[in-house]
């Protein structure tokens, strides 16, 4: 298998720091291709990145591909993007879920 395919991205948004711009949903290239803004606050919205209460938050972690665009554009620099493997990943959002 690629190298490529066995690592994946996980980006963290730190909500203390972050004014809710909206520069790093607005950049995101995954969002841009998405759509229409009547389908962003239903339970499929298929963003990477949303503001929810002023906020900044990531509600699909599988969609970002990692290019790093919204910690560019931050200018709380409150976004960090982790390399990680893949099969750890798909093992923590597991966890993750269950709490
Ligand atoms: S790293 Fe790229 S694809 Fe992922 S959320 Fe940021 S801008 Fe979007
Ligand atoms: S660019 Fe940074 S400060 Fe602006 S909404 Fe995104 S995470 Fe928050």
């Amino acid at each position: 298998m690629p190298v490529h395919e066995r690592i994946t991205y996980r980006i963290a948004i730190d909500a203390s720091l972050c004014n809710g711009c909206n520069n790093c949903t607005t950049a995101c290239p995954v969002n841009a291709v998405l759509g229409e803004d009547e389908r962003f606050d239903t339970e499929e919205d298929p963003r990477v990145i949303a503001i929810k209460n002023g906020v900044a938050v990531v509600i699909n972690p599988f969609r970002c591909d990692g290019d790093g665009v919204c910690m560019i554009v931050c200018p709380q620099n409150c976004i960090s993007i982790e390399f990680i493997p893949l099969d750890e990943y798909i093992e923590v959002e597991r966890e993750t879920s269950k709490t």
